[in-house]
């Protein structure tokens, strides 16, 4: 008899369709194999018992990379096959999302052949194979065949066909195939000529280099020369936030910083993030001086790996200029590269999805996505239960990323940075545009946050679907349920700035969730602060506002003073966030944001030991006051208390003030989310305190990078929101 299976999964663009002529062959199955929309179909002769001995070969051999979701079987009429052939492509699309998949780093084997002066490919920048290399970043549309992707404008050669067609060698169907002799080059300020070596020699005289690879251009000079540093700080328009270094080697890492197993994994694992690790010892001047930590990441594309064979560490950042997206327009780089007086290295080959090198961390052997960019974007998420109609969610403006939904699977878009910048903003735009062409997909719904000056809700109320809009915090803890299938929970909601059902700035929020009804709890008492961005950056003037606010005038600007009284361009906030800032600032640990939470990273890191000094947050009808806080801390640093200690005793408060909530709402499940919670000191200690009910975002970000899924859950699942 003649049967189709349909397999559904992460099945194009991991080498499938070679490895089932291979078990077919090697089980002499007559048959064939296509890639079909965004599934893998194949036709077979066999009985059922053979069938079943190939389906179970199918899911237990299955190519690393590759995940076999499920294998629908129906028998078909057909005319007998003979032999196993792979057959053209189709385009028939099923109702269900497809698997697109995500970029992945240089395997081992063509790493070895990288460096293999016998190897046909010794030295060639773009060698890849069946199990890695670029894929999202270079596919304009599915199924995912080489016509399809950007390696279209290069015809294979010879050689290369060859071993495209051979089954067994391992770019058999490698859609990415290339050679020194037909794939992309390489361009040394324009030039063909050598340009590897160039560049060496370039970031060898202490010059800058825009390198373009695999998802955009990054910025790249030496790690051990701080004026180089210096100068690449002014080029980005970045003052102060820390560089991330790609390290040569495991070695190098650990010269510098300690990774766990665990970290170890994440480093060199096919997804290739930036680890943020803790350092054991200084980095040159200018790269993350303040931070207990350092982000480090290991080569990742051949281009890379050419690199760090010269260099032991390199300073690699996104190539863009603070607050713009990363570039991949070889124009627009050239030109950025004149003004700024840099070198560049680019390619031929182009990209379509501009991707950011992702950024995660560990904590307690469990992993937090900080950044979600290239190696997890497009790739779904799976959220239990879910069964959801056609439904776009549009995240929010900060950290932006959209979500697309239909039945049980969910999309989410890499990160895309902050829609108040223009280009940022336009490059949304684009990307929602590719994605939903990319997965043939028509939302009925558009959820966005309430925010009435977020360009993404303005976005959403310019599209001819329902506009539903979903309170920001709302959509943290809606995060949290979503990666747990959490029903019944306690959601805290800390970060900086979200818009409230009463106009206020939330962000000190706990909520009780019921099946679908959200009681806002608790939440911050209300302070009076500055209308406007300014009061998330100048940490010094708000503390003037909250020490007024809890009784303590003297010294205070009398301008501040006049503002109160009068109550001019003053609104109401509960952010969890600011009073981090405010603390820090008390404190003497840092008094302005030069980027965001500057503040509250360093007054984590900055904890001493517990020497005594305590804090406490008081619960007053439900309001979680804080005034007492303020005066204690602004009376303790003129009585000359460590501001590591006032540091240890206003985190440990926020702890025990969780705690307090936790035990009087007596629930099986706490659900954290917000920025707040990408403090490591904190997580760790509700880790140790509440192990086993803690819920946190281990899939997408804690930030506002997480809050499109987080309103798709809240739309599938009905959430209400009563005050
Ligand atoms: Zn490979
Ligand atoms: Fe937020």
């Amino acid at each position: 008899m003649t049967v189709l299976l349909k397999i559904y999964g992460l099945v194009q663009g991991v080498g499938f369709r070679p490895f089932i002529k291979r078990i077919a062959t090697a089980m002499k199955l007559d048959g064939q194999v296509r890639n079909q929309g965004g599934i893998v179909s194949i036709t077979v002769d066999a009985d059922n018992e053979r069938i079943s001995e190939f389906v179970s070969r199918i899911k237990t051999e299955k190519p690393l990379g590759s995940i076999v979701e499920r294998i629908e079987i129906q028998e078909v009429d057909g005319p007998p096959f003979r032999g196993f052939q792979i057959c053209e492509s189709n385009s028939l699309f099923d109702k269900e999302l497809s698997f697109v998949p995500a970029d992945i780093a240089i395997c081992e084997e063509c790493k070895k052949e990288l460096f293999d002066g016998n190897a046909r490919r010794y030295g060639h920048p773009f060698i890849s194979c069946t199990g890695c290399g670029p894929r999202f970043s270079i596919i304009n549309a599915l199924p995912y065949d080489r016509k399809n992707t950007t390696m279209n404008s290069f015809e294979p050669c010879p050689k290369c066909q060859k071993e495209y067609a051979a089954t067994g060698d391992f770019r058999c169907h490698a859609q990415t195939i290339a050679c020194p002799d037909c794939g992309p080059e390489l361009y040394f300020n324009g030039s063909r000529d050598n340009a590897m070596e160039h560049v060496i020699a370039a970031l060898r005289n202490g010059r800058i280099v825009a390198v373009k690879d695999i998802g955009g251009y990054h910025f790249v000079c030496s790690a051990n020369n701080s004026d180089t540093i210096k100068r690449l700080r002014d080029i980005k328009n970045r003052e102060a936030k820390p560089f991330a270094i790609m390290f040569s080697s495991m070695e190098e890492v650990k010269k510098y910083a300690t990774p766990t197993l665990t970290e170890e994994k994440a480093l060199s694992s096919g997804e290739r993030p930036i680890v943020l690790l803790k350092k054991r010892k200084a980095l040159t001047a200018g790269i993350c001086d303040d931070s207990k930590y350092v982000g480090a990441m290991l080569p990742g594309n051949p281009i890379q790996e050419m690199l760090a064979a010269e260099f032991a560490g390199l300073i690699m950042t996104s190539g863009n200029i603070s607050g713009e997206p990363i570039i991949t327009d070889d124009s627009q780089m050239s030109e950025i590269a004149v003004q700024k007086d840099m070198d560049v290295l680019s390619h031929n080959r182009l990209i379509v999805t501009p991707q950011d090198d992702s950024i995660v961390k560990i904590v307690n052997e469990r992993t937090m996505i900080v950044r979600r960019g290239r190696g997890y974007a497009p790739l779904p998420l799976d959220i239990e239960n879910f069964d959801a109609e056609p439904m776009l969610a549009l995240g929010g403006d900060l950290k932006a990323s959209f979500a697309l939904a239909s039945g049980k699977r969910v999309i989410l878009s890499q990160h895309m940075g902050d829609l108040e910048d223009v280009a940022s903003f336009s490059g949304y735009k684009m990307q929602l545009e590719h994605y939903c062409e990319l997965f043939r997909f028509m939302p009925d719904k558009i959820l966005c946050d309430m925010h009435p000056g977020y360009f993404s809700r303005g976005l959403a109320e310019n599209m001819p679907s329902n506009v539903v809009e979903v309170q920001h915090h709302v959509a943290h803890i809606a995060s949290v349920a979503a990666e747990h299938g959490l029903d019944r929970y306690l959601g805290f909601a800390f970060d900086g700035t979200g818009y409230g059902l009463d106009r206020a700035v939330w962000g000190g929020e706990v909520f009780c969730a019921d099946n679908g009804k959200i009681t806002r709890k608790y939440h911050l008492k209300y302070y009076r602060i500055p209308a406007g961005d300014e009061s998330a950056r100048d940490a010094a003037n708000l503390a003037c506002f909250y020490l007024a606010q809890a009784g303590i005038r003297e010294n205070i600007n009398p301008l501040v003073l006049a503002a109160l009284d009068a109550n001019i361009n003053l609104v109401n906030t509960s952010s969890m966030g600011r009073l981090f800032d405010v603390v820090s600032a008390l404190a003497g640990v840092c008094s302005y944001n030069r980027y965001e939470g500057e503040c509250a990273m360093k007054l984590e890191n900055s904890i001493a030991e517990d020497d005594g000094f305590k804090l406490k947050f008081e619960i007053e009808d439900d309001i979680i006051v804080f005034d007492s806080i303020i005066r204690d801390i602004y009376y303790a640093a003129q009585n000359g208390i460590k501001t590591g200690e006032i540091a240890h005793a206003f985190h440990s408060a926020v702890k025990e003030m969780m705690l307090e909530i936790i035990a009087a709402e007596d629930c099986d499940a706490v659900a954290v989310s917000g920025g707040v919670f990408n403090n490591s000191w904190l997580m760790e200690e509700l880790l140790k305190e509440i192990p086993e009910k803690l819920f946190f975002n281990e899939k997408v970000p804690a930030g506002d990078g997480g809050i499109a899924l987080g309103q798709l859950y809240a739309k599938e699942r009905g959430y209400e929101l009563c005050v």
